[in-house]
């Protein structure tokens, strides 16, 4: 899964020229949450949020650090270095070549590598080319992603967890009870709001330690994460939810970016949105979730995330509704609307639960 097009590309059509300039010093311990300085150098076309998720740091800690660099309109100027306090310092993004093929567009061509349309056009202005008009065997600047290794190579297996068994989900997600529900606590990954909406059937409550761990392990992420709604002790209707009535559907706060108050309403730069894709990724990898309900507008930002972090396109597609619209049906993180700042997952019904129907 993800190789075939990446390498397909890679032996065919492009060459690496050279690192980014944007190669932040230090070196690349994505994970760790020792913050360091770093330079980095303003690529073409790039934005603060492109900037702030790389170093997983806020717009407003970029522009406090910066205050004199940027003056006062703040624009951000290719060639131009800024000094950030780094949460990680991930694998600088290397400068290549693509050569256009049939039916190419900037968009298509953007999406393909994880950059946003207009740092594309804007890296490549001054590329000889036909006006604006792209031609096939062009060749384009463009930034790659180096593809991380997942789960990272030196993490080791994920420690075995048990739980009680004999507690299944009975019925429709939105009509249904959970019997013998099993009663999810706080524990080293994760705090559980309110232990008394927080009953799981014995398979998503495994399913939950299990993705929880391995998302620690993929991001490094050390900041509280909340588990909010699951179900009741016995199932059934749980307000102001209309599903949460079997013990498979779990609420989970997105990770906020380390230094924002655990209070705080996040707003969408605060969320950290790397983070998020190692959640959802160690979900999905337990090929045991049926849907992730996030916002549509929200999924454009982990989109984006995941793409930066060299997330293949296939991998993209398998996962994700985004780009293909909110109502679109395919993908894993579908639309809901109201899941801003959680994501809601929904665990399969278990192979030993005759009478939980999947929905
Ligand atoms: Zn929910």
């Amino acid at each position: 899964m993800g190789v075939p097009w990446v390498l397909g590309l890679v032996l065919s059509s492009f060459v690496p020229v050279r690192p980014a300039r944007a190669a932040a010093v230090g070196e690349a311990t994505a994970g760790t949450s020792e913050r360091t300085w770093v330079t980095h150098e303003i690529l073409p076309g790039e934005t603060y949020e492109d900037i702030g998720a790389r170093y997983g740091v806020s717009k407003k800690e970029i522009l406090r650090w910066n205050a004199k660099r940027l003056g006062p309109k703040k624009w951000l100027i290719a060639g131009k270095k800024l000094r950030i306090y780094a949460r990680r310092v991930p694998p600088a993004p290397v400068l290549s070549t693509y050569v256009v093929r049939k039916g190419d567009t900037y968009a298509k061509i953007a999406a393909k590598f994880g950059m946003r349309e207009e740092a594309l056009r804007r890296l490549n202005r001054r590329s000889k080319g036909r006006g604006k008009k792209l031609y096939v065997g062009q060749t384009l600047r463009v930034y790659v992603q180096p593809e991380p290794p997942q789960p990272p190579a030196d993490a080791g297996p994920l420690p075995e967890f048990s739980v009680p068994a004999g507690s299944y989900a009975h019925g429709k997600p939105n009509r249904g009870r959970l019997i013998g529900g099993v009663q999810v606590t706080s524990n080293d990954d994760f705090t559980v709001r309110n232990p008394d909406r927080a009953y799981a059937t014995s398979h998503a409550a495994l399913v939950l330690r299990r993705a929880m761990a391995d998302f620690r392990r993929r991001s490094g992420y050390r900041g509280t994460v909340l588990v909010a709604d699951i179900s009741k002790r016995g199932g059934g209707r749980l307000r102001p939810h209309r599903s949460h009535q079997t013990g498979r559907d779990i609420d989970i706060r997105l990770p906020k970016l380390e230094g924002i108050p655990a209070g705080k309403y996040p707003s969408m730069d605060e969320i950290d949105w790397v983070a998020t894709w190692h959640m959802v990724a160690a979900f999905v990898d337990t090929g045991e979730v049926e849907y992730i309900f996030l916002d549509y507008r929200r999924q454009r930002r982990l989109y984006r995330a995941a793409r930066r972090l060299g997330v293949s396109e296939d991998r993209l597609r398998q996962v994700m509704q985004y780009p293909r619209g909110p109502k679109a049906t395919q993908g894993i993180v579908r639309h809901s609307k109201g899941h801003t700042i959680h994501m809601h997952v929904r665990i399969k019904c278990a192979e030993d639960a005759p009478s939980c129907v999947s929905y």
